[in-house]
């Protein structure tokens, strides 16, 4: 009873045959309809949805080309399967170049009767299959469209607000002298938080610009070097309030990347407060260089918490996390700190801008390495000092 679903209609103007096919049909488990000839197919087709139809070419009125031309023109994704003799095998050929999927010769052997309605069957789930396939990709294509509009929109109008509220409460704590503790403190929080929603936003709103129009509008060359030894001291500070090793290993010299070097902070400061965050207090977190076969090797690792295996892919996503987002504290610098899982999908998007790939080794509460390879920018002499 495989076939419950799949509802066949019979034409032919011999009874004996009509009354033959129903029953086999319905012992293979498929529902079955019979018409005595084209005129009662054709309205039997209007009043139930009949995903085959199995007619005899052979027939008195409107012979079986005739139905068929007509069923396809009304019913495209009806299946017909026409039954012949050997001399009109022609015929089914002619039959098939219109449309029909298979044809049956006579006289009938029910286990080709069998054979052809599996594959038809086939055919209509495949078909099937198909067709929510692509449902569901213009549904996903809609509703990445509206996600997009929805955060241009929202980063747009709550941006600008969140400047004015942030201006303002500048000026207050300036010009707020003499101010008590209790005060201090409620500005402080006030301030910080504003920050916070403001660098959220503004993530955001570079993860759009970078999926929208590429960011790497202008590329320079770029000694890694200076600009990792940069890094560490800007944020240093962050790992020492951790109690975090935090090292940097340079080749002595001076490596170049051709890049951008916004695009370049971007990666290794999202990288880098993602080993913050997900290394535990008095842990170790560090940047590697090396050359290898042409291309520029960075590392950044840490002896954090580590990624399962299953997630290795997944954590590239816009707005994937590990994590439930809902147990998260609301922190870029504390352990397990919040994020909205906009980090890796922009560090993947603009390494991919450059040329170049990240692979990630991990083991879950053995730390992670983030690899990325960049190609080399060859220097001249006068340049490379
Ligand atoms: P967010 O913007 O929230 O920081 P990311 O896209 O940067 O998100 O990271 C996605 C998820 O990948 C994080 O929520 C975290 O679960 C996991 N992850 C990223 N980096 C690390 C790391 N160094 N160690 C452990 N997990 C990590």
């Amino acid at each position: 009873m495989e076939h419950l679903d799949i509802k066949i209609l019979i034409v032919d103007d011999e009874e004996i045959i009509l009354t033959l096919f129903k029953s086999a049909l319905e012992t293979w488990g498929y529902q079955a309809d019979i018409a005595e000839d084209g005129q009662k197919a054709l309205q039997k087709c209007s009043e139930g949805d009949y995903q085959i139809l199995i007619t005899d070419l052979n027939m008195p009125n409107m012979d079986g080309m005739s139905l068929l031309k007509r069923v396809k023109a009304r019913w495209p994704m009806i299946e017909i399967i026409v039954v012949t003799g050997f001399g009109t095998i022609e015929t089914a050929i002619d039959a098939m170049k219109m449309g029909a999927s298979d044809f049956i010769l006579k006289p009938v052997n029910f286990e080709q009767v069998q054979f052809t309605l599996k594959k038809c069957c086939q055919k209509i789930r495949a078909d099937h299959e198909n067709q929510a396939l692509r449902e569901s990709i213009a549904q996903l294509r809609e509703l990445n469209a509206m996600k997009d509009k929805f955060l241009a929109i929202t980063s747009h109008e709550i941006r600008t607000p969140l400047t004015i509220i942030k201006g303002y409460l500048e000026i207050l704590e300036m010009s707020l002298e003499d101010q008590n503790q209790e005060v201090q403190e409620t500005l402080d929080i006030l301030l910080r938080t504003t920050r916070q929603l403001s660098e959220t936003l503004n993530r955001v709103h570079t993860l759009q610009w970078a999926n929208r129009s590429g960011w790497q509008t202008r590329s320079e060359p770029i000694n890694l070097n200076a600009f990792l030894q940069a890094v560490q001291q800007d944020m240093g500070r962050l790992f020492q309030h951790r109690q975090i090793l935090f090292s940097v290993q340079l080749p002595e010299t001076p490596v170049w990347i051709h890049g951008n070097h916004n695009g370049l902070r971007i990666i290794i400061q999202e990288l880098l407060h993602n080993a913050l965050k997900f290394t535990p207090n008095h842990g170790r977190v560090g940047i590697t260089v090396k050359n290898s076969n042409g291309d520029v090797e960075i590392s950044v690792f840490d002896s954090g918490i580590g990624i399962p295996f299953e997630e290795k892919e997944l954590i590239f996503t816009e707005f994937y996390e590990v994590q439930n987002p809902l147990h998260h504290k609301t922190s870029k610098e504390d352990f397990m700190g919040g994020g909205m899982g906009i980090g890796l999908s922009l560090v993947k998007e603009m390494v991919t801008s450059l040329g170049g790939r990240i692979d990630l080794e991990s083991e879950p509460g053995a730390g992670s390495t983030f690899k990325i390879f960049l190609k080399k920018a060859v220097m001249s002499k006068s340049v490379a000092v």
